[in-house]
Parts: structure tokens; sequence; C-alpha cells
């Protein structure tokens, strides 16, 4: 087999493989450990030369399930609290799904009514459920980082703007540096997202006031008059070693005096305003000039899926429009061709899993699932207190518990190197996955369970896990 026109009346047979595959991986996951390094040296089994003479799709396919379903890292399980990462929900799996089958080239209104149609239905969904004003412009991309790169290349033209420069069409040649402002909780991606501006990713000023990072707003409002409110501020709305987020509404009023660019990274903090418990966090993101968010973390759409919002719809195309053609698209325009708005040109219809979702779940779906995350985190911050070899270090906030292991007897000089090898060993036993970091000076352990499968026995099996292996390793 080696031309795919030969496979022209057979091209469902390999999705069949894939649909009967489904369902026992999909029953099989909450049983299974999430990592299984036995399972590694099936890698091998993609490696090799480039086949001359192909297989054909079905044995392809066959090939790649057969390792595929054994050797992935089930994160998409309910164990997975390693980082920030959402499963998918099963309407979201199955538009994704969908989105491949139909392959549209979803840049161009031209050439994807249908894609266009729904990034602008699902894009207007989304401002109801933060709470954010319908006027906003917006545009989907593939994660937060982008989103970010998004948000502040408008930021960079209205930045520059205020310099009489077009950066658009001149670039930041001749310009002073950019300045930009956060607290301690400002996320690396921000930084990665200046570096791909040309900004750069060191000339972000944080003013933290603590260890913790929290944001000295006099510091802020002091530099903030030195360079006349030309300034990009970064507020962040869910930090991720400890969901600590700075005060919005304070950082608007900040950025409302200067006249600065307000830039919110909302990644997975956004969802706050889902539930009447969390919504103040999130208070003042309606007033941003640009806010970012993730589908793939709360909202367990697969990857790849990122939202950029901006308060000047305008913004989206000075930043990405094509030679001077500045584009609105009118709030009932169906013709939007969204590669005008965002940085990419070609791409998926990103829109068709978030639009399934919300379909199938709606807002008070939605809103269930994360208070029930808030449930269950704090349910494992209730297991920590109440564990006399584990130390809670920072209150339960959103969907991030902060703690480390500390039995009696080891010595605080001891206790970074101890957690540190409870990590690794976590990570081996592969049970449960969840990832240390660093909090004012400690290694520490920051599971975030965004899973809409997991329930308060995951959480539990967690706390069960850590402190058997802890045993094991405590001198
Ligand atoms: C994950 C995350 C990002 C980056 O998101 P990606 O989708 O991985 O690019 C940015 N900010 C915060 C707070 C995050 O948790």
């Amino acid at each position: 087999m080696s031309d795919p026109l030969d496979e022209r009346d057979t091209a469902g047979d390999p999705l069949a493989l894939v649909a009967r595959a489904a369902q026992p991986y999909l029953d099989g996951l909450p049983d299974r450990r999430v990592h299984d390094r036995a399972k590694d040296a099936l890698l091998d089994e993609l490696d090799g030369p480039l086949p001359a003479k192909g297989d054909g799709a079905v044995a392809a396919v066959e090939r790649l399930l057969r390792i595929g379903t054994e050797a992935a890292t089930h994160s998409s399980g309910p164990r997975f609290f390693h980082f920030v990462v959402g499963g998918s929900t099963p309407a979201a799996m199955a538009g994704d799904w969908a989105t491949s089958l139909l392959d549209q080239a979803s840049g161009l209104w031209a050439a994807s009514p249908l894609a266009s149609r729904a990034e602008t239905v699902v894009l207007r969904w989304l401002k109801e459920l933060f709470g954010l004003p319908a006027s906003f412009g917006g545009v989907l991309t593939p994660s937060a980082t982008l989103a970010h790169v998004t948000g502040l290349a408008c930021a960079r033209h209205w930045w520059a703007g205020r310099h009489g420069v077009d950066v658009t069409s001149r670039g930041l040649a001749g310009l002073p540096v950019m300045p930009v402002f956060s607290s301690g909780l400002v996320h690396v991606s921000t930084r990665k997202a200046l570096q791909i501006l040309g900004c750069g990713r060191d000339t972000l000023t944080t003013f933290a006031r603590d260890e913790a990072g929290r944001v000295d707003l006099a510091a802020m409002d002091e530099a903030l008059a030195r360079v006349e409110g030309r300034a990009v501020i970064v507020a962040n709305l869910g930090e991720v070693t400890t969901g600590d987020s700075d005060p919005i509404d304070a950082l608007a009023d900040l950025a409302e005096r200067h006249g600065a660019w307000l830039h919110v990274d909302g990644a997975f903090g956004l969802f706050s305003a889902l539930s009447p418990r969390t919504a103040h966090l999130a208070r003042g993101v309606e007033r941003a000039d640009s806010v970012t968010a993730d589908g793939h973390k709360w909202m367990n759409v697969p990857y790849e899926s990122g939202f950029s919002f901006v308060r000047d719809p305008m913004s989206l195309s000075r930043a990405f429009g094509t030679w001077g053609a500045a584009y609105l698209p009118d709030a009932d325009d169906e013709r939007i061709s969204y590669n005008m708005l965002g940085p990419e040109s070609s791409r998926r219809a990103r829109a068709l899993p978030i639009w399934a979702t919300l379909r199938a779940y709606g807002r008070d779906g939605y809103r269930a699932m994360v208070e029930r995350h808030l449930d269950v985190v704090e349910h494992l911050g209730g297991l920590v207190e109440a564990a006399p070899d584990l130390e809670l270090l920072a209150p339960v906030q959103l969907c991030i518990a902060c703690f480390r292991y500390r039995p009696d007897g080891v010595p605080e000089e001891h206790l970074d190197e101890l957690n540190a090898r409870l990590g690794e060993a976590l990570l081996a036993d592969g049970r449960v996955y969840a990832g240390t970091s660093t909090y004012r000076g400690m290694t520490v352990f920051r599971p975030a369970p965004v899973n809409w499968r997991t329930t308060e026995a995951d959480v539990e099996l967690l706390v069960t896990v850590l402190r058997e292996l802890g045993a094991a390793l405590a001198p």
C-alpha cells in the first residue's frame, strides 16, 4: 500500500477502529495508573526508519492505538493533578472528533462559513459565561500562551501608538522598552509571550509586597506615574502554586487612573466567575483591555483550546489584520475571517468542541462541575490539615491546595529534599499524579484537580499514597 487514493472506499475503516477502542479506554481510565513507566518500552515501536512502502491505514492506526492506549499518560482520567490539566468532557471529545472529520479551513469565512459562525457563537457564549461585556472582541487561540501573544500584541500596538509609531507596519525599532508591570503571581507564559513579541521576557517588572508575591499597589502606582501611564499591567487571576489572585478591581483602578493597558491572565482562574462562591475574585475583569483564558484546562475541552478577549474589537484587526486593512466585524456580521483577528492563518475549527460541550452541559452544568472541584479541593485541604505528617502552607484557593510532607523528627533543612524525593516517588508509583513546585522557598505539592471525572475519593487516594510513600522514605 502506498497511495491514499487506494483507500478512498474504505476511508471510514480506521475511524471505526478508533471508535471501537474508545469505550474500553474511557471505561478503564478511572482504574488504571495515571502513568505506568513499564509501558514506556512500547515507545520503541513508534520508532524506526521512514517506511518506503506503507502499512495501510488500518494497520498503521491499529499500531498507534495499541501503543497509545497503553503508553499514554492517562491524564484525561480522574487522578492527574500535576500542572493544571483538564480532561475532555464526552461532548467536547466527540466535538473534537467531528472537527477532524469535517477538517475545515477555519481562518477564512470564504473557506468555511460553518467554522466562522461557530466561532462567533462560542465567543458570545463564553463572554456571557464569564460575565464579560458582549461588546468585547475575541478570537480562539491554540492556548493561553497564544492568547497572551494576542492580547499583548494589541497592547503593544496601543503602546507604540502612544509613542507615535504604528508597530504593525514599522516594528519596534527605535522605541524604548515597553514597561510591563505585574505582581509576583505572574505566570511564565506571560514572559514567553513578551519574548515572542520582541518586547523581551526580562523587561517585565514585578511589584510584590511579600514572599508570596502579592502585589504592592503603591509601588506600582509610583512606577506608572514615572512612565506617564504608558505601560501594560498584567493582572493574574489564578496563580498556579496556591490559586491566589491579584485584586483585579484595584489594578483596574490603577490602569484607569494612569491610562495604562490592563491585561488579565485568567487561564484557569476566569472560571471563578461561574460560581457565586468565587465570582468576587473575577470582579473587575470586565474592565480589562485584554483577557486570556484556556479551554483545555478547567473547561475540559481537548487540546488545543484558548481564548483571547479584548475590550476594543478593532484592536485585534489593527494588530493582526492584513496590510493596513483594519477590519471591524460588525456585531451581526456573519462573514468574519478569524485569521484577520489573531496570530494564526490556517487553523482548525476549534470552536466546534467548545460549541458541543456548552450545548451539552450549559451554564448550569459548568457551574456544577466548577463547584464540585471547589468542594473536592476543600476536602483535600481538610484531609491535609487533619494529617499529622502533612502541612497546609496556604489557604485553599480556587482549585489548588498547597502543602508539604512534614513528618515528626525531620529537621526543617531536610524537608525540601524529602519532598522532592517524595514527588519523584509519587510519579514513579503512578497511581495518582501531583507535581512539586516552590512556594516561599519551600518545596511543596500543589495538586490542581480540574478534571470533570474527579471526585473526593480521588483526592483521598492522593493523601493515602503520599503518606504511604512518605513513610517509606522518611528516616
Ligand atoms: C497554563 C497557564 C498559562 C499558559 O497556558 P497554556 O494553555 O499552557 O499556554 C498561563 N497562565 C496560567 C495562570 C496558566 O495556568
